[in-house]
């Protein structure tokens, strides 16, 4: 492939105002390769993004989405965030975290569309995501959030050890459940130990495709399965590498394990409760559906103090934010604390974040919300501390960014520039417990406050210990 034509592959949009941008032709979605709508879902004649944009309130027209659009389309455009002011519309490198253009990324997305081509010729006739394979992928017999995973695993949108190794949130690419070899995608819902003994436990009752047709041909490895399989063939598989990667889940963020026995009666069930709901959708539309409820309930760990909080000089007041994101989740939270020189706390806030799309945007939006409440309620200088690493850089070094949330950091800066002075600091996360047990808790109760002068009982502990930490 040649250059221009790779540079095109990652370009992408990023909307402003939408008017510089056409719906079907450009590429504006972020995620994984396919950046534009995989297609109309009825005849349309709008053509601008613009015209998808509510002005008055700056947000997505949802009924127009949904009219027009494939629902995992609407699931992605709905999280990209319209700034609070008509701005210009940009065009950013898609390939790289920053959004600005690099020789090595450009080097990978070759890599990789040459993978692409070479193991799925069909791929470059239909370059919009019209294939055949994708009418299937959609109606497959899963649910949304199962279809949502699988097409996050068929785009490298996972949030795997490798995928965060390389974006440097993780020290080490090798997989924690096993310790053999990087967690991969595949790896992990396939290679994993754990993911194929459950693939072997389900094989005994369902018909799923053979190992050797499982093999990695490629990144498309899982549509050339569904390809060539049945429906309920392969809708069973996606089944058990959803639940491989929740099992994983709950070991990496719980410390919980689950065993492959409990794994093979949920799916087993979950099964049966799907078919009742087709054959139910089938038969009779008016009559009463079973409900099938997965509650996933998380545990919170503990947050481990091992260093110490630090007072700000006499004069100033520190800000910190935290952002509580979960993949695969609709909900997220933001934490706010603001404190004195002597520890006191001015101010705690939390705030429920739904749509969010990735954990460095709710991380923007907490340093954007921290500096709001500073500038409304305390005007003092400030030291604003995140332990996300990324957004303190774009703060410090707004020019230089063209990320996905570069209007939520333009924004955050407009709010700081009220401020007398404001620095940016990035600490690590157990400096920042206040704030995370906050934003956990905006998260998990779907709940947003401001109280000026007090924080709620569930920090009262964190509090005390950042001002004296004898305190246990
Ligand atoms: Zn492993």
């Amino acid at each position: 492939m040649h250059g221009l034509e790779l540079l095109k592959k990652g370009a992408i949009w990023r909307i402003g105002r939408g008017t510089d941008v056409k719906i079907w032709r450009h590429a504006w979605i972020p995620r994984g390769f396919e950046l534009k709508p995989a297609g109309r879902k009825r005849p349309c004649r709008l053509k601008w993004v613009s015209e998808l944009i509510d002005e008055e309130s700056r947000r997505w027209k949802i009924d127009v989405l949904t009219r027009y659009f494939h629902q995992h389309d609407v699931e992605v455009i709905k999280k990209i965030k319209i700034p609070w002011r008509s701005s210009e519309d940009f065009v950013a490198w898609h390939f790289e975290k920053s959004g600005y253009f690099t020789v090595r990324s450009a080097y990978r997305l070759g890599v990789s569309l040459r993978d692409i081509d070479s193991n799925l010729g069909s791929s470059s006739s239909h370059p919009d995501g019209s294939r055949p394979v994708w009418k299937k992928f959609w109606s497959l017999p899963i649910p949304h959030k199962v279809r949502i995973f699988a097409w996050k695993l068929i785009h490298g949108g996972l949030a795997t050890k490798a995928n965060k190794f390389r974006r440097k949130l993780e020290p080490t690419a090798t997989c924690s459940i096993c310790g053999s070899g990087e967690e991969m995608e595949f790896h992990a819902v396939m290679c994993c130990p754990h993911a194929k003994s459950l693939r072997d436990a389900m094989r005994s009752c369902w018909p799923i495709p053979g190992e050797k047709e499982l093999g990695l041909t490629g990144p498309e490895w899982l549509l050339n399965v569904i390809n060539t399989s049945d429906p309920d063939a392969a809708a069973q598989l996606i089944l058990i590498l959803w639940r491989a990667w929740f099992v994983r889940n709950k070991w990496v963020h719980e410390g919980r394990w689950i065993n492959g026995k409990t794994s093979a009666e949920f799916l087993s069930s979950y099964w049966d409760s799907l078919s009742v709901i087709r054959q139910g959708e089938a038969n009779d539309s008016k009559g009463k559906r079973p409900m099938v409820v997965t509650t996933i309930r998380s545990i919170e760990r503990k947050p481990k103090v091992s260093s110490t909080w630090t007072k700000p000089n006499a004069g100033w007041v520190k800000i910190n934010v935290d952002g509580a994101f979960m993949e695969g989740s609709e909900d997220a939270g933001i934490g706010v604390v603001i404190r004195d020189s002597s520890g006191s706390v001015l101010l705690t806030a939390w705030k429920h974040v739904s749509d969010a799309g990735s954990a460095e945007e709710v991380e923007a939006l907490a340093c954007k919300e921290g500096l709001t409440l500073a500038a409304e309620w305390v005007t003092l200088p400030s030291i604003l501390e995140s332990d996300c690493a990324n957004v303190v850089r774009f703060l410090s070094l707004p020019e230089r960014q063209g990320s996905p949330s570069s209007f939520t950091i333009q924004e955050a800066l407009e709010e700081a520039a009220k401020l007398p002075r404001v620095e940016f600091h990035h600490v690590g996360r157990e400096l920042n417990s206040v704030a995370h047990s906050l934003a956990q808790l905006a998260r998990r109760l779907n709940h947003s406050a401001v109280w000026r002068n007090r924080f709620p009982f569930c920090v009262e502990q964190l509090v005390a210990r950042d001002v004296n930490p004898s305190v246990n």
